[in-house]
């Protein structure tokens, strides 16, 4: 199907935003970003079969916002507990309520994470959680994009790591590196939850597997300061150091996407920038959890690999990508009591995935494009927060909320047209009761 989004107030690409243009789609590609009025019918576009015209006025197109790290049906925990300290919160209530988990309230969780998602103009998502089969389905169901983490703790028993090892090794089995009737849109990824939880045998099994597949390694890194303390009482050396002693960034440094990278000494920022990992950047998670700042400034003049995200609800507590945007700009700012840190143009890079091509080869895009995949964000530039436009890159970054996204295309298809997503009602009824038994069974025991 061929789409035409015509006459564009704005369209946000990597060269800068382009004022009054028109888009075409052509199948899950734009072919083309013209100056409106143009023309893309027969004749003048070349394109003759336009199927679905849009309208833009009154709307800038941006590339769809990726959300780099979540655990995706932690939405059920919502509200569940806050403002805790990190051990009790995870002892006391999170772990507890994890361990009464089915297949379905994974499913739910997901599709209502989805939803949320689509709504502040996310159409690409990196998870890791439970039972990876129901997030696939969920994911492939909700029409987004997402890498789906197989994910692994072993916290040092050789017997629970050889069980973990058999479910991934079948799962990889039964469903190769893209799930079969997923499309291109899911596609699998390795998930070592991290140094801490992960035994070095487990690390590097998990990289032997990525690179000989050719995934992804998704891992927490640095998150807090107690953690690595925890890793050089362990293994003598801090966390990138190990994970470069036992020949993981060797193996598929450029292809790990870390989460946090907090506390990082200069060695393990050369480390990070030498092999190409992927940081991701989690500033409500780390505020709330009072884990630390993220160091933006030593990995940009590095020329780090770089990404956004909000993490699992239960640290945050929503998934808007406009939020993350706002709040990891402030908190440089705040952090280092510099204002110049961390600029609109740069966040919203981030946000779009222009700093790191660690998902190019899944399909996953960064700015918007000619010839890029057709996943982008319509937003509504007549909204009382967005006017007036005297820069809009500003307004994207420090006025925007999910509130003006209007209309949401992913690989051609659109899954938020005019405010509306499909099965909305359903989903959240359905999530809604998940969660209320699931907090029931966490707390019978
Ligand atoms: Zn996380």
């Amino acid at each position: 199907m061929n789409t035409l989004i015509e006459n564009l107030d704005y369209v946000v690409t990597d060269t800068g935003v382009l004022e009054n243009r028109s888009i075409v789609i052509e199948g899950a590609r734009i072919t083309s970003i013209r100056p409106a009025g143009s023309g893309a019918g027969a004749g003048s576009s070349g394109v003759s079969d336009v199927s679905r015209t849009i309208s833009g006025t009154g709307r800038a197109a941006l590339a769809g916002l990726k959300n780099a790290h979540t655990h995706a049906a932690m939405t059920l925990l919502r509200g569940y507990g806050d403002d805790m300290r990190l051990q009790p919160w995870l002892e006391n209530l999170i772990w507890p309520a994890e361990g009464k988990l089915t297949p379905e309230d994974v499913y739910w969780g997901t599709r209502l994470a989805a939803i949320e998602m689509i709504r502040s103009g996310t159409t690409f998502a990196h998870d890791m959680y439970f039972y990876p089969a129901e997030v696939v389905r969920a994911f492939r169901d909700s029409g987004m994009r997402a890498a789906v983490g197989l994910a692994l703790f072993d916290f040092g028993d050789p017997e629970n790591r050889r069980g973990q090892q058999k479910n991934v090794e079948s799962f990889l089995r039964e469903y190769g590196a893209a799930p079969p009737g997923a499309g291109d849109r899911v596609f699998l990824t390795m998930a070592p939850h991290s140094v801490y939880t992960c035994s070095p045998e487990l690390l590097v099994w998990a990289a032997e597997v990525a690179e000989a597949q050719g995934l992804v390694y998704h891992t927490h890194m640095n998150e807090t300061q107690q953690e690595v303390d925890q890793c050089l009482s362990a293994h003598g050396v801090r966390p990138f150091v190990h994970l470069d002693s036992i020949g993981v960034l060797e193996r598929v440094g450029s292809r790990t996407v870390a989460a946090h990278t907090i506390w990082l000494d200069e060695a393990e920022l050369d480390l990070v920038s030498g092999h190409g990992v992927t940081v991701v950047h989690n500033p409500a998670s780390n505020m709330k959890l009072s884990s630390g700042c993220f160091p933006w400034k030593e990995l940009h003049e590095r020329g780090a690999r770089m990404l956004l995200a909000p993490d699992g609800v239960a640290s945050n507590n929503s998934l808007d990508m406009f939020d993350e945007m706002k709040l990891a700009a402030l908190l440089q700012k705040h952090h280092y009591g510099d204002p110049t840190l961390l600029p609109a143009e740069e966040t919203l890079a981030v946000a779009t995935g222009a700093r790191s091509t660690v998902f190019g080869s899944h399909g996953v895009g960064g700015a918007l494009a000619e010839g890029g995949p057709a996943d982008l964000v319509l937003v509504d530039v007549t909204a009382p927060r967005m006017t007036p436009s005297h820069n809009l890159v500003s307004n994207l970054v420090y006025a925007a909320d999910s509130s003006v996204v209007d209309t949401v295309i992913c690989d051609g298809e659109l899954l938020m047209e005019h405010g509306s997503v499909a099965e909305e009602e359903t989903v959240v009824a359905e999530a809604s009761r998940c969660a209320a038994e699931l907090v029931r069974r966490a707390r019978s025991g």
